[in-house]
């Protein structure tokens, strides 16, 4: 971070010379701590991705810019498979480990303009801007894919991790669009875990 001053200055004269005293306050560290702060207030501490509050506040975001420009909008709602046996099995931290990867999956696998975050526990939201239903289903397959690669605690093929995905987009014009979008996706990742989980399901408007 570049040096913060704060800095005031007076104009004197000094034997028919003029000089400018006054004092620069060394604000450095304060806005290290107000970034610090900001940073702490709008991620999850475990995952660093978005936390819920964070994600939904750009969510409306986004979709009062896709009403007002008439965009294109989807969301993916995705939940970890069968998480409570990995805790179960391989104990808390190891779940926790699972999640940090899961993260990271979803930052290698997402578009600068996309939003990322920790939705809940083990449930995770993706916000796409200008992203086609097609394209969203294209993007939640190949997380589907990477997930497999995510080690549990061993690499047998019974360890894989896998995850159930649900997929809606927005169109301008619908009223209360935040909360239908969010249901519909929902439903969808509902139908993906009733349909034998590690799929993806949609449900357009
Ligand atoms: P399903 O396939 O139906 O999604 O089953 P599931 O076991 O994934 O779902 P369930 O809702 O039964 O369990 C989710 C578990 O996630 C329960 C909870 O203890 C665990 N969990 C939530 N947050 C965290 C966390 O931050 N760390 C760890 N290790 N576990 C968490
Ligand atoms: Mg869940
Ligand atoms: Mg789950």
């Amino acid at each position: 971070m570049w040096l913060q001053l704060a800095m005031t200055a007076t104009p004197r004269s000094l034997e028919g010379r003029r000089i400018w005293s006054g004092y620069a306050l060394d604000l450095t560290e304060k806005r290290q701590l107000e970034l610090e702060l900001q940073v702490a207030a709008t991620h999850d501490p475990l995952t660093a991705l978005l936390n819920r509050r964070e994600l939904l506040a750009r969510l409306a975001h986004e979709l009062a810019r896709t009403q007002r420009y008439g965009r294109t909008l989807s969301i993916v709602v995705l939940d970890i498979d069968h998480f409570k046996a990995i805790n179960d099995q391989h104990g808390h931290l190891a779940g926790d480990r699972v999640l940090v990867r899961v993260a990271d999956v979803l930052r290698r696998s997402v578009r600068e303009p996309d939003q990322t975050g920790r939705y809940g526990g083990e449930e995770f939201l993706l916000v796409l801007p200008e992203t086609s239903l097609s394209e969203a289903i294209a993007l939640a397959e190949r997380v589907r894919e990477r997930l497999q690669d995510v080690d549990i605690a061993g690499p047998e093929p019974s360890n894989r991790l896998s995850a159930s995905f649900g997929i809606t987009n927005v169109v301008p014009g619908d009223s209360n669009a935040l909360e239908r979008a969010l249901a519909r996706a929902d439903q969808a990742m509902y139908e993906a875990k009733k349909a034998g989980r590690n799929c993806v399901r949609c449900i357009a408007v």
